[in-house]
């Protein structure tokens, strides 16, 4: 999954309630005369063709007629039992334990169903013997195929279905545990039974609500090695709102009409929320799939359809083919009205795919670089990996609501609208990179993730570290102009530096205690610290053998599950163990943070050491005993010297220290290229040698190298452990730098600092050196409407903080553009309009504010109604911000997939944030009950409100709030704000008299 939202659709279409003219109507089920054909079982041993079932009067519900007489006998038998043991016994007849000795009158009938099978009342836990008392499944039994019936009811918001599991017997179990959630299952039709035909009574259901376990007791072992079924003949759910499990969507088309759609987002656990399945990682099994939907739409899963039957006049059933083996939360389905952009592809070895991209009909345009970008991607992996892969299509598909980025669902990726649409005459070009990053993020999770999967929760980082890095070889590929192991550094890498320097983050391999933690765990630590740890061994062990590395592991576990300690020994074998990967690696994702590696110059040599880098060390929170490691790292340092700056060398920190021979009296730059997870300090002198190359000629230094001397250096001021004249005098020669990565980097650093003194009284020198700086970069990019990506990408951060910082002619330049475009509707160059809407509704009033609300509300193209949304926080009005930050309980005015965006966008000016924390603490219940649920949300909406926080009064408020009226989830997201905020007052007294005096030095 990417959950990336940088850059989100907004759309602000209305979500009327369905009506019912705008869909067939529900069927007349006793129309419905359809004879499914006969059903092929999938037992190992035979294959049997059971009795042909004739659809009864329930739709998803399959019995045959001779059976469905003997359930109505012995249904009236058992209620007549019923009703005469309630007139006799006491309220115990309720617990399980006695409802168990009436059920086992049952026990002997065979065949027979569990129509006496009591249920025990919600909420429970099982008794301790119990074997479902844990987190996980007992391993008892292993699923290896599903068939699967949903029916989908887009004007109820309900759906039935049926689904028969094949399992096979491990050890001798009489319980049978599965996953289920939100769903309600008809007991009476639950059968179990073997491949002969023998069955099993079920004596009690017991629906474990703590685990979301659905457990079925059984009148007798189930023998080791008999491979059975469980039939659950009739399930029925809600289609939710929330974007989970099985949720509704809807569009606008340009007449007005509002389009309904359905689609579905499992990862991590709420397959179960859909069919009752065994709903974890490593019970990969096949799939065999029908949706039975509305005439006149399209059904989407995993593989392609094979057949259609018309069920009666309003209702249609797509079977699906059979699926590879595969996990349950790659499983998904989607109902709508798309209009699709094709592409045929024909791979080395043979293999044909159909790549398809699909968007609402109005869409359409916007889908051709994702649809290019698909097919290069894909051929590029298949080459990459040298494995073909089984899954003959691939549907793209932008749906308008999406919680994150896209999922990867394997043959039918879901993305958000603004992942996966560029319009390249409205879009800006950091759309089309986002779309670029996201859809091969997506395609390297069929190898890594989809193949080849964890094998539980814990090691969610492989899936998702790996497809991060694996995504920026593929761009790398495709766009070797883009220069895109540069923009890593900034844009994925510095962002995860920042979290894991603090003591609240965790490791990137982490204990999952219960369920709702996992959800936690989908962060940006998973993510960008997996993807920089793989970026520093793909640099000390070369492309090739990394390479290698991930062929041997996708190849030794395809369509298995894998752990780290499995990963890192088909590293270790491809660099024919040269290096023992596991050793190097466990370092970094066994325990959180990373080091800052200390240059010393002493004499004849460099001496290097370590020490645990963090933002905020107050002595008692850090305590090495905590880390296996003891908060040490073995550290590939990686170093160029000015005698040769071209040559980048390698020396191991094993966990204590080293030794550099000094060859010359220049200077040394660490971390060649920000290549590896570490920062680095050095003594003043050596700060000033390398300012001095800067101002002298930057160019000896790459791109992400002089990223990473800025990212560092603001980082230990930020600590408190380098004098922040040091830092601002490495940044006076960015007056010459032309280059998006170290701008980004200096703007990135700028944003804490210019954050937290915005209310003094040094903000007046810091606008003035800013605006110094800018000029003339301002005057040599701006004019320029071509270039490269990454030029383009300069182009926009220039404008925005020249514009930002009071720059006259930039300001004067974006107004007049701005009321062009609200006069004459004067098209703006993409890559600029999110600054110029942003100085039109910082300058302007309530028109201005209106237009840009208005033309959000029509726009069809999601990326240019987020830049108005973005820009329409910046107003300087603050009844606006008051208006427009209520919109967030307004589904119509902003959708639940955009809040926690738009909250981040009230961070941009001083006045937004002072609204934005009034609001999170004046509305805080609301919005816990609101948006609680989702650890997404309320875990990003905090930190981002909380950002440049640094008062006591505040702090103490903030402390109270948290602490009396918690969190329905994520709650480290409070902790870790409480934490910056107190880090964030300690700075303001260390730093803020050292800033305002080296400004005022420094404003010529
Ligand atoms: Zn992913």
């Amino acid at each position: 999954m990417s959950g990336r939202t940088t850059f989100p659709d907004v759309t602000l279409a209305e979500q009327r309630p369905l009506t019912t003219t705008q869909l067939p109507d529900t069927p007349d089920l006793q129309d419905s005369n359809h004879v499914q054909g006969g059903t092929a079982t999938h037992f190992k041993d035979t294959v049997v063709i059971l009795e042909k079932p004739q659809r009864s009067l329930h739709a998803g519900f399959f019995v045959s007629k001779a059976r469905g007489i003997f359930f109505l006998v012995c249904a009236l038998l058992v209620l007549t039992i019923f009703v005469i043991f309630t007139a006799f016994v006491t309220r115990e007849f309720c617990t399980k334990e006695k409802t168990s000795g009436v059920s086992s009158s049952l026990k002997n009938s065979t065949p027979s169903v569990a129509l006496a099978a009591s249920k025990t009342e919600e909420p429970s836990r099982p008794a301790l013997d119990h074997p479902f008392n844990g987190l996980r499944l007992p391993r008892s039994l292993i699923p290896s195929h599903y068939d699967l019936e949903l029916k989908i009811d887009l004007k109820t918001s309900r759906f039935s279905g049926s689904c028969n599991i094949t399992l096979h017997v491990n050890t001798s179990t009489r319980y049978v545990v599965f996953h289920r959630s939100q769903l309600e299952i008809n007991e009476s039709l639950v059968i179990v039974r073997s491949s002969t035909n023998h069955f099993w009574s079920v004596v009690k259901h017991n629906h474990v609500t703590a685990n979301q376990f659905h457990v079925l007791e059984l009148d007798r072992d189930l023998p080791a090695g008999l491979t059975f079924k469980v039939e659950v003949g009739r399930f029925t759910g809600t289609v939710r709102d929330d974007l989970k499990g099985l949720y509704k969507s809807s569009y606008k088309t340009p007449d007005g009409k509002i389009e309904h759609l359905v689609s579905s987002q499992l990862q991590s656990t709420d397959a179960r929320q859909v069919f009752p399945c065994f709903d974890e990682p490593d019970f990969k099994a096949t799939f065999t799939i029908s949706i039975v939907h509305h005439k006149g739409y399209l059904a989407f899963s995993n593989m392609p359809v094979v057949g259609s039957v018309s069920l009666g006049s309003n209702w249609t059933r797509d079977n699906f083919n059979i699926t590879p083996v595969m996990s349950t939360y790659i499983l998904a389905f989607v109902i709508g009205r798309f209009k699709s952009r094709n592409a045929s592809v024909v791979v080395p070895g043979g293999g044909k795919y159909e790549i398809k991209v699909w968007a609402r009909p109005d869409a359409y345009a916007q889908t051709e670089h994702a649809l290019d970008f698909a097919v290069k991607t894909f051929k590029f992996f298949t080459e990459y990996f040298g494995i073909l892969d089984t899954v003959p299509k691939y549907d793209h598909v932008a749906v308008p609501d999406f919680s994150g980025g896209a999922m990867e669902n394997w043959g039918l990726i879901i993305y958000r609208e603004t992942a996966l649409l560029y319009d390249p005459l409205v879009s800006s070009s950091s759309n089309k990179y986002m779309v670029t990053l996201i859809v091969a993020h997506e395609i390297a999770h069929i190898w890594f993730g989809n193949m080849a999967t964890m094998r539980w929760w814990d090691d969610l980082w492989l899936n998702e570290g790996f497809a991060s890095s694996l995504m920026y070889i593929a761009m790398d590929h495709v766009y070797p102009e883009w220069n895109v192991f540069a923009i890593q550094v900034v844009e994925d890498i510095f962002p995860v530096m920042v979290k894991d320097a603090l003591v609240t983050s965790h490791s990137v391999s982490t204990e999952i205690r219960n369920p709702e933690e996992i959800q936690q765990f989908f962060d940006m630590i998973s993510y960008n610290k997996g993807m920089a740890v793989l970026r520093m061994l793909r640099h000390f062990i070369g492309p090739d053998n990394f390479r290698k590395g991930l062929q041997l592991y996708v190849r030794r576990f395809m369509y298995k599950n894998a752990d780290m300690a499995e990963l890192w020994q088909a590293f270790t074998d491809a660099v024919k163990e040269q290096h023992v990967i596991g050793e190097i690696m466990d370092t970094w994702t066994r325990q959180m943070g990373y080091p800052m590696v200390s240059v010393e110059d002493r004499g004849g040599m460099f001496h290097l050491s370590q020490t645990r880098f963090l933002l905020h060390d107050n002595g008692s929170q850090h305590n090495i005993s905590d880390s296996p490691y003891g908060y040490k790292w073995i550290i590939p340092f990686t170093y160029v010297t000015q005698t040769d700056p071209d040559t980048s060398q390698l020396t191991w920190l094993n966990m204590d220290s080293a030794n550099i021979p000094k060859k010359s009296k220049g200077w040394l730059l660490g971390n060649y290229e920000y290549q590896g997870f570490y920062r680095v300090m050095y003594e003043k002198p050596m700060w000033a040698k390398l300012a001095d190359q800067l101002l002298r000629d930057h160019t000896v230094f790459p791109e992400a190298s002089r990223a990473g001397l800025i990212g560092d250096s603001f980082s230990f001021s930020r600590a408190n452990l380098l004098d922040y004249d040091v830092t601002l005098n490495l940044t006076r020669y960015l007056k010459k730098d032309m280059s998006y990565v170290p701008w980004r980097a200096f703007l990135d650093s700028m944003e804490f600092l210019r954050g937290m003194i915005a209310a003094e009284g040094a903000y007046v020198h810091l606008e003035g050196y800013l605006r110094n700086l800018v000029a003339p970069v301002f005057d040599t990019v701006v004019v320029s409407a071509q270039g490269t990506l990454p030029e383009r990408y300069l182009r926009r951060v220039i404008l925005s903080i020249a514009c930002e910082v009071g720059l006259e002619k930039a300001v004067k330049y974006a107004k007049s553009m701005f009321s062009n475009w609200m006069k004459f509707d004067n098209r703006l160059p993409a890559d600029l309009s999110l600054p110029v809407y942003s100085v039109g509704v910082r300058e302007g009033g309530v028109e201005e504010w209106e237009f840009v609300w208005n033309k959000s509300q029509t726009t069809t193209v999601a990326s240019e109604r987020e830049m108005m949304m973005e820009a329409l926080a910046q107003t300087q009005k603050p009844f606006l911000l008051w208006r427009y930050i209520n919109f967030i309980f307004v589904p119509e005015k902003i959708k639940l997939q955009d809040v926690r965006v738009v909250m981040a966008y009230f961070t941009k000016t001083l006045l937004a944030r002072m609204v934005s924390l009034q609001f999170l603490q004046s509305h805080w219940d609301e919005m816990n009950e609101e948006f609680g649920d989702d650890g997404f949300v309320m875990r990003e909406v905090i930190q981002e409100v909380t950002t440049y926080v640094n008062s006591e009064y505040e702090l103490q408020n903030l402390e109270r709030l948290f602490h009396d009226r918690p969190l329905k989830s994520a709650s480290k997201a409070t902790e870790n704000a409480l934490e910056l905020i107190r880090a964030n007052i300690d700075w303001k007294r260390l730093n803020y008299k050292k800033i305002s005096d080296w400004l005022q030095n420094n404003l010529t």
